[in-house]
């Protein structure tokens, strides 16, 4: 069986909207196809009339820096963010957390959009777009617009991104700067196919001793990708010390909803997992703030 018709690469933003609409929601975007493709395979969700591949349209294949953002293209693959030295000092937890998506195979196709538009509580490129404060160009009939990307998650697996209409086109977020500095990190289990079983992410700044902005996203921790607000808020005007990330591992604790999987792991081991790794993801942007070295750790071969 055909898993699609009609395939579409459009040249304009505009075109690919146009073809959407066309199809009054028998089409549908893709980036890599490495979860759109597997799910219509697997009888998740229905075959498509058409799909719309965004790679060609100019400019969307790019990473790019914008009035002070650094902008990145919906055609744009993990390997690309990985391999991109601005992304690797100015949004290191976002090259961290590409890093780690499935292995080489897939993240040469897989688009961080993709992993965004999926909208997984636990899509690690998710977490760590959200934790540098990223927006996403949403582009629709009515025309293109920037949203900051903790509103357009609902649940598991939906956004208000509706990609049989709709496209993110564009992702976006301030460069980390002097005296700031990001981390993420990942538990999986190792053992035959990688299941990843819990991920964080922070972005801090730093003034002298004390931190006066910070931003963390952790998943699966609730039904949509988390933006722990409740910690954020605790740790500013904070002074880094393992007594402070601990204290904020405990407040993340109780904003976060954790469920127990029985493949991945139970809502206690996760929990203790916050406990003990949000301190070194803390500690580790800390020390990133401080020194200025951003060399990204645990990239995926
Ligand atoms: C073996 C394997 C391992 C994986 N490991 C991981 C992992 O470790 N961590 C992780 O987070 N994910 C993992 N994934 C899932 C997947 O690879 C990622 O989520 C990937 O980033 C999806 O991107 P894509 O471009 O392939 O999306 P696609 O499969 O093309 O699309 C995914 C969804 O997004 C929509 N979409 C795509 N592009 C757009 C757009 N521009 N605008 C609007 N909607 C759009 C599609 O319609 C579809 O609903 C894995 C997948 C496989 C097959």
């Amino acid at each position: 069986m055909a898993y699609w018709n009609d395939y579409y690469t459009p040249h304009t933003i505009e075109e690919a909207v146009e073809i959407l609409g066309r199809y009054e929601g028998r089409a549908c975007m893709i980036g890599g196809g490495t979860d759109l493709l597997l799910e219509i395979q697997q009888g998740h969700r229905p075959r498509m009339d058409a799909l719309v591949d965004p790679t060609r349209i100019e400019g969307l294949d790019q990473i790019v820096e914008e009035d002070g953002w650094l902008v990145i293209g919906a055609g744009v693959t993990h390997t690309r963010i990985v391999n991109d030295p601005r992304m690797r000092q100015h949004g290191t937890c976002l090259v961290e957390s590409c890093g780690v998506i499935g292995g080489p195979q897939v993240r040469n196709v897989a688009t961080l959009a993709g992993n965004i538009a999926h909208a997984l509580p636990a899509g690690d490129g998710t977490i760590g777009t959200l934790a540098l404060g990223g927006e996403v160009q949403v582009a629709q009939a009515s025309g293109l617009a920037w949203q900051p990307m903790e509103e357009i998650f609902i649940g598991p697996g939906q956004s208000t991104v509706d990609p049989k209409r709709m496209l993110i086109a564009r992702i976006r977020f301030r460069p980390t700067g002097e005296h700031e500095g990001s981390a993420f990190r990942r538990v999986m289990r190792p053992q035959g196919i990688a299941l990843p079983m819990i991920g964080m992410a922070a972005r801090v700044r730093l003034a002298g001793e004390q931190i006066t902005e910070v931003r963390i996203a952790i998943g699966p921790a609730a039904k949509v990708p988390l933006l722990a607000v409740k910690t954020m808020q605790a740790l500013v005007g904070q002074t880094p010390s393992d007594k402070t990330f601990a204290a904020a591992a405990e407040t993340a604790l109780a904003e976060v909803q954790l469920r127990t999987s029985r493949h991945r792991a139970s809502a206690a081991y996760r929990e203790e997992m916050i406990r003990t790794q949000l301190p070194l993801t803390l500690a580790k942007a800390v020390e990133r703030a401080h020194t200025g070295q951003a060399e990204p750790e645990g990239v995926g071969a």
